[in-house]
């Protein structure tokens, strides 16, 4: 290339030198033996031509060139776009917030997660402290920007709402820092429940036992006949007890290991049954049991899983009412059905309804102790329904009675 404009441009000025010592030769009237100074400015013309048409072609093949250019940096952007919107839109898809900040703790960037992590609708450009108010992310980028260490913790943020959080903040290129926060709240509320379950069971299976044993160890040194069948009553009951505890924790993990199996089942039916077999308990207390709804039901359900919830909400009632009636009504439409379970019992404080579906809550110990009750009735009876897709809830009035309300879909 460089070599035919190099070309292009001798011919052209030595096309020129020769015109122009042919025309002044002309025309000062010189003539070189045979050679007219003419046939030499004429003799130029040629190279002159011919270093124009080289040139001529240089610039197109310049200006190819230049437009194949502009064509790859053009699909080099469209690469980089295509790319920088890949990047987005998987940082925008991720569970975690992520955000960049600068050494100083300013936002540069961050995530839809990060936004809705801290409802901050336009973070970028605020300080991590005003978006977060949490001093430990701020220390902690500051210091894997002093350090170009990579730093991880687990940090509690108390804005907007409390969440606990595994943080990791990393250096970048250009002073940066890269920071992903992956919310494990709800993770660190079941290693709770589950430590507290663990705890609860040791503690519900102890009382029992010390129980038996301090019995037991009074039989041994007694000779009176009515103290000793006290005893044996008293043991008989607990070890009752231990056997209820130990058969709802087993309904409990079976239900929470399998998945549901569903076949038809008539709700109404197994609900009727419910209050035929609890009749003569109902009796004892002299409480009228009574059924509202339409002989059958059907709905697509675990039919055992069903029982269980119609005994156990039903059971509940009669323990917890002394005078009136428990009623359960059902109500069937389209896609679901209501069953609801009302009594005119003791009810419940305000206080407490928000946790007595929780395993092994009583709102009054002895009471449920006295009932036989394991306090895992209604922890059984939330999980079911839940498994099924169906929510159960509660009303009650502290003396009034309560209703129970579960929603099952029907299919
Ligand atoms: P429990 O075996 O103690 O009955 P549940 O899980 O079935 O355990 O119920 C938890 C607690 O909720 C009970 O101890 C009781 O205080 C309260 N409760 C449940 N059902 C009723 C009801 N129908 N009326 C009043 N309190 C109830």
């Amino acid at each position: 290339m460089r070599y035919e404009s190099t070309t292009a441009n001798v011919c052209f000025w030595l096309g020129s030198v020769l015109i122009l010592v042919g025309s002044f030769l002309a025309t000062a009237g010189f003539v070189l033996g045979t050679v007219s100074p003419a046939a030499i400015a004429l003799l130029g013309l040629a190279p002159v031509v011919y270093g124009l048409e080289l040139n001529r072609r240089a610039t197109l093949h310049l200006t190819d060139h230049r437009e194949a250019q502009i064509t790859k940096l053009e699909n080099l952007q469209v690469q980089i776009d295509s790319q920088r919107d890949a990047i987005d839109t998987l940082a925008e898809g991720l569970d975690a917030a992520l955000m960049i900040c600068d050494a100083r703790g300013a936002i540069e960037y961050a995530n839809g997660k990060a936004r809705t992590l801290f409802r901050a609708d336009a973070p970028e450009g605020k300080f991590l402290l005003t978006v977060t108010l949490s001093h430990e992310t701020e220390a902690l980028v500051q210091k894997v920007a002093a350090s170009g260490q990579p730093e991880i913790a687990e940090l509690t943020f108390s804005y907007p709402s409390e969440e606990v959080g595994l943080v990791k903040a990393w250096p970048s290129s250009g002073n940066r820092v890269f920071l992903s926060i992956f919310e494990i709240t709800e993770l660190r509320k079941l290693e709770r429940i589950r430590k507290d379950f663990v705890a609860n069971v040791s503690h519900e299976m102890r009382t029992p036992m010390t129980i038996i044993r301090a019995m037991a160890e009074t039989l041994l040194d007694e000779d009176d006949d009515q103290l000793k069948e006290k005893y044996l009553g008293k043991i008989i009951s607990e070890v009752d007890r231990l056997s209820s505890i130990s058969q709802d924790l087993l309904i409990l993990s079976t239900a929470e290991l399998n998945p549901v199996r569903k076949q038809d089942c008539d709700i109404a039916e197994i609900f009727r049954t419910a209050l035929v077999q609890l009749q003569i308990k109902a009796a004892d207390k002299a409480l009228n049991l009574k059924y509202e709804g339409p002989l059958q039901c059907l709905i697509s359900a675990n039919s055992a899983q069903m029982v269980q919830i119609a005994i156990n909400l039903i059971d509940n009632a009669i323990n917890y009412t002394s005078t009136g009636e428990v009623v359960v009504t059902l109500t069937p439409s389209t896609s679901q059905v209501q069953i609801d379970i009302r009594d005119t019992g003791y009810g419940i404080a305000s206080e407490h309804l928000g946790r007595i579906f929780e395993r092994f809550y009583r709102v009054d110990r002895a009471r449920s102790r006295s009932t036989g009750g394991t306090g895992l009735g209604l922890s059984i009876v939330k999980h079911i329904v839940e498994s099924h897709g169906g929510t159960v809830t509660v009303e009650s009035s502290l003396n009034e009675g309560s209703t129970f309300t579960v929603i099952l879909p029907t299919h």
